[in-house]
């Protein structure tokens, strides 16, 4: 690729295998393993390399334990629209977003595990739309726990979640 081109480039985006994936479901009768589809947005605050490999084994890691079937895009960005909080889901697009700058990996890791959560209740019909907003309805409390849950669970299988970060803290101390 020429580098003009690659300078112009601010979201790189890997393509969306669900489709194909669907397909392989049925030739081979057997669940295919969901590859995390991401669109970074490159920029100061984004994620380390070490920790965007620690944060697809964790997606993987989700959606093990969720039944979706159409994967969903998940951006990662640097620039918080104004008044909007850490992370969304947008179901009519399929579309998940997250906000990565000055966060560790490991709320943007719960924040994700909770919107995958919310992806699994729309493509299974069990979101309730009117309670979207309300922090007490029975989908909302659903993906909080879930999201607490997974993340236990994953720190304790892939305790290097917190060493990686603890590497970085040294570093920038010096
Ligand atoms: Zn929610």
């Amino acid at each position: 690729m020429n580098s003009l081109v690659q300078d112009n480039i601010t979201h790189l985006i890997i393509m969306n295998l669900s489709k194909q994936i669907i397909l392989l479901e049925k030739l081979t009768g057997k669940k295919v393993i969901l590859e995390p589809t991401l669109s970074i947005e490159e920029g100061e605050g984004q994620l380390s390399e070490q920790d965007l490999d620690m944060l697809k084994k964790f997606i993987s890691y989700c959606l093990d334990r969720l039944d979706i079937h159409e994967m969903p895009v998940i951006q990662l960005t640097v620039k918080r629209a104004e008044g909007s909080t850490t992370g969304g889901y947008v179901p009519n697009d399929n579309f998940i977003v997250t906000y990565t700058k000055g966060r560790h990996i490991l709320d943007v890791s719960r924040t994700i595990a909770h919107e995958l959560k919310h992806v699994d209740q729309v493509q299974n019909d069990r979101l309730e739309v009117d309670d979207e907003d309300s922090a007490e309805s029975p989908s909302e409390i659903e993906a909080t726990v879930f999201a607490a849950k997974i993340m236990r669970d994953f720190s304790k299988e892939f305790p290097e979640i917190y060493r990686e970060s603890l590497k970085r803290k040294k570093r920038l101390l010096k």
